[in-house]
C-alpha cells in the first residue's frame, strides 16, 4: 500500500500542504483531509465585507478541485483525538484514520478563561469576534448595518502574538470607510491592548488621520480582561468600561483546540514549537504542525501567506521523509500582507525568512521586503491577483 498522509484542518495551511503532498510524490502517497466547513472561507478580504464591498460568497471557494483534480480524499469531519503511538487520529463520526506522517493545521482558538464574560451562554451571539471569517463576518456587518447613525463600533484588539498582525487596524479603516459614506456621525473605537499599532504603523496612523478624522480613534494600551455581553460593555486591566453600540471582541488566542488536546503546545501551553526544516512537532515525531497554530520564528507573521509557506516547506519535506531522503536544507519563505484602507486603495507589508542553520530557525533576510511608501489603487488590484492567485495555489 501506498504510505498515507492525514491533514487535519483545509484552511491555508492544511489545504496547501494536502495539494503539494500530493502533487510532490506524483499520486505516490494517498492524503486524506479532515475539514469540517463545507467550503474554505477567506479570512483575507473578510473584512471587506465589513465595509460592504464584497459578500462573503466572493470569498467562498469549494474544495472539489482537491478532489477531482489532485485525488484526494476530503472528509467532511472534525479530529477528535491524537493517538501518537498508534499512529491514529480518531474523528468525530467514529471514523479512525491510520497515518504514517500527520500534518496538524487547525488555526486557532479563543482562551477559554480570558474573558469570563463571554462563557456566558450566548454572549458570542451578540458580542462578536469575526476573526474566522463565515457566518460571525455576515453577522457583523448586519449588526453594523442595523447601527444608528451616531452609534460607537467598538474593536477590542488582543495582545499580540495574535492571527494577522495588521487585520484589526485594516478592519478600523474598512468600518470607517462605511460609516463615512453611510453613518457619518458615527465612530470607531480601537481598544488596543498592545502599546503601539503592531504593523505598519506610520501608514495607519497617518491614513487614520487624513481619512478618517473624527472617526477612528485609537486608544493604545487597553487591554480588555472582561466583558459584559448584555451592556456590550469592555472593561479594561485597569478597570475602564467602555460601552458601544456594536462591540467587536476579538479574544486572546491559542493554537487550534486538537493541538493542545494531543499535548502539541508545548510553548506557554498556546503555540507548538517545530522544526522549521520540516515543522514538525518537537514534541511528538511524526506528527508535524503548520499556519497560526506554531511558535512562530523571529518576525514571522501569523498570515494566511505564511500558513501557505509553512505548508509547501512541510509537504516538501514529508515527501522527502516518507521517500527515505534527507529534506531539504535551507528552505526560504516569503511573506505579502495586504491591508484595504477602503474599497480600492491598499498597504501592503513584505519580508522573506530563510533558514539559518546555526540557529535552527528561520530569520528575515536583512534588506528584503519592505513597506509601502503610500495607499494606492494600484496595489488594491495587487491585492485581489494576491488573493485570486493563493486561493488557485491552496485549492485548485
Ligand atoms: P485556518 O485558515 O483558520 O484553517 C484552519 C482550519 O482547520 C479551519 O478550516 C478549521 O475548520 C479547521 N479545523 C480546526 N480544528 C479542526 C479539527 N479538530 N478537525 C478538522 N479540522 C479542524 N493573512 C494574510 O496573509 N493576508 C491577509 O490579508 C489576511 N487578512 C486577514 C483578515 C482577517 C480579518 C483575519 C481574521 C485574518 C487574516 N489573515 C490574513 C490571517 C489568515 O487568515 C490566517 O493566518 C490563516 O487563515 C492561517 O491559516 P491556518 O491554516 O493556520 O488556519
Amino acid at each position: 500500500a501506498k504510505p498515507h498522509v492525514v491533514v487535519i484542518g483545509g484552511g491555508y495551511g492544511g489545504a496547501t500542504a494536502a495539494k503539494y503532498v500530493r502533487l510532490w510524490s506524483a499520486g505516490e502517497i494517498d492524503v486524506t483531509l479532515v475539514e469540517p466547513n463545507p467550503a474554505f472561507v477567506s479570512c483575507p478580504l473578510s473584512n471587506l465585507v465589513l465595509g460592504g464591498s464584497r459578500r462573503i460568497d466572493d470569498l467562498t471557494v469549494s474544495y472539489d478541485r482537491l478532489t477531482t483534480r489532485h485525488g484526494l480524499r476530503v472528509l467532511r469531519d472534525s479530529a477528535r483525538a491524537i493517538d501518537a503511538g498508534k499512529r491514529t487520529v480518531l474523528l468525530s463520526g467514529g471514523t479512525q484514520l491510520r497515518y504514517d506522517r500527520l500534518i496538524v493545521s487547525p488555526g486557532i482558538e479563543f482562551l477559554p478563561d480570558a474573558l469570563p464574560g463571554m462563557a456566558v451562554s450566548g454572549a458570542y451571539d451578540g458580542v462578536l469576534h469575526a476573526w474566522k471569517a463565515g457566518p460571525q463576518t455576515v453577522a457583523l456587518r448586519a449588526q453594523l448595518e442595523a447601527m444608528p447613525d451616531g452609534g460607537v463600533y467598538a474593536l477590542s484588539v488582543p495582545l499580540a502574538p495574535y492571527r494577522c498582525p495588521p487585520g484589526p487596524y485594516e478592519r478600523a479603516c474598512q468600518v470607517a470607510f462605511y460609516f463615512s459614506r453611510h453613518k457619518p456621525r458615527s465612530k470607531v473605537l480601537l481598544l488596543d491592548a498592545n502599546d503601539d499599532v503592531v504593523s505598519k504603523g506610520p501608514l495607519f496612523r497617518r491614513i487614520w488621520k487624513e481619512h478618517y478624522a473624527g472617526i477612528i480613534e485609537y486608544r493604545p494600551g487597553f487591554k480588555t480582561v472582561d466583558v459584559d455581553a448584555g451592556t456590550k460593555t469592555a472593561i479594561s486591566e485597569l478597570g475602564e468600561a467602555v460601552r458601544a453600540d456594536v462591540l467587536n471582541v476579538v479574544p486572546p488566542h491559542r493554537a487550534g483546540a486538537i493541538a493542545s488536546q494531543a499535548g502539541l503546545a508545548n510553548a506557554n501551553g498556546r503555540w507548538c514549537e517545530v522544526d522549521f526544516l520540516t515543522f514538525e512537532s518537537t514534541q511528538a515525531p511524526g506528527i508535524h504542525v503548520i499556519g497560526d497554530a506554531i511558535q512562530t520564528a523571529p518576525l514571522m507573521p501569523k498570515s494566511a501567506h505564511m500558513a501557505n509557506q509553512h505548508g509547501k516547506v512541510c509537504a516538501a519535506a514529508v515527501v522527502d521523509l516518507l521517500s527515505g531522503r534527507a529534506p531539504y536544507p535551507a528552505p526560504m519563505l516569503t511573506n505579502t500582507c495586504y491591508s484595504f484602507v477602503s474599497d480600492v486603495d491598499v498597504i501592503h507589508v513584505a519580508s522573506v525568512h530563510a533558514y539559518d542553520a546555526a540557529k535552527k530557525t528561520l530569520l528575515v533576510v536583512p534588506g528584503s521586503g519592505g513597506l509601502s511608501a503610500k495607499e494606492s489603487p494600484l496595489e488594491g488590484s495587487h491585492a485581489f491577483s494576491w488573493a485570486a492567485n493563493i486561493w488557485a495555489d491552496t485549492l485548485a
